[in-house]
C-alpha cells in the first residue's frame, strides 16, 4: 500500500472512532488535540507496520544501539513480536488487543479471534497487513509507549556512550 493511501485509511479510521481518543479527549481538551495526536499514533502504527520504529531491534541495526535489551522489562530481544505479544510492561493491553477486544459501538475484536488462531503463530507482519485489525492495534498504541524511546532507556544508553546523544531517527 502507498503512504498516501494509508495516512488516507487512517484519517477514516480515526473519523469512526469516538471512545479510544476519549482519553486525550480529557486530558487537553479541544478536537485539534485529538486530531494530532491520532496522527501521531498513525505514525507511530505505520513505523512498526514497516518495522522502521523505535524499537531495540531496528535502532540496533542502524547503530544508535548496542544490545536489543528492551528498555521497558529487561528481556534480552526487544523486538516488535516482544512488544506487541509478551512484553511484561504491556501485559494489560496486550490482553486487550489480542483477547478481550474493546466493547461499545466503535468496538474492536480481539485480534485472537479475528484469526481465530493464539497469538503465537500470527506473525505480525500478517495482524498489521489485516484491516479488521487495525483499530485494536491503534488502540494498543494510543494506550502503550510501544514504538517510543523511554526516558529510563535513554539515560541508561547515554551515560554508557557519551558521544551517542542523538536519537534522531
Ligand atoms: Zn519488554
Amino acid at each position: 500500500m502507498k503512504w498516501e493511501e494509508s495516512k488516507k485509511e487512517i484519517d477514516e479510521m480515526g473519523k469512526k472512532s469516538k471512545h479510544s481518543y476519549r482519553y486525550d479527549l480529557v486530558k487537553r481538551g479541544g478536537n485539534s488535540a485529538v486530531m494530532e495526536d491520532r496522527k501521531t499514533i498513525a505514525a507511530r502504527f505505520y513505523q512498526l507496520k514497516s518495522g522502521h520504529a523505535l524499537i531495540a531491534k531496528y535502532l540496533l541495526r542502524i547503530g544508535k544501539r548496542s544490545d536489543m535489551k528492551c528498555w521497558w522489562c529487561g528481556h534480552e530481544y526487544q523486538t516488535r513480536d516482544h512488544l506487541f505479544k509478551w512484553c511484561k510492561r504491556w501485559k494489560r493491553e496486550q490482553k486487550r488487543l489480542w483477547v478481550d477486544g474493546q466493547e461499545g459501538e466503535d468496538g474492536y475484536m480481539g485480534v485472537e479471534k479475528v484469526f481465530k488462531k493464539p497469538k503465537i503463530s500470527l506473525p505480525m507482519s500478517l495482524v498489521f497487513a489485516e484491516e479488521k485489525c487495525s483499530q485494536a492495534l491503534m488502540d494498543f498504541l494510543s494506550s502503550t509507549d510501544v514504538g517510543r524511546i523511554s526516558r529510563a532507556a535513554e539515560e541508561a544508553e547515554n551515560s554508557d556512550h557519551e558521544e551517542s546523544s542523538d536519537w534522531g531517527v
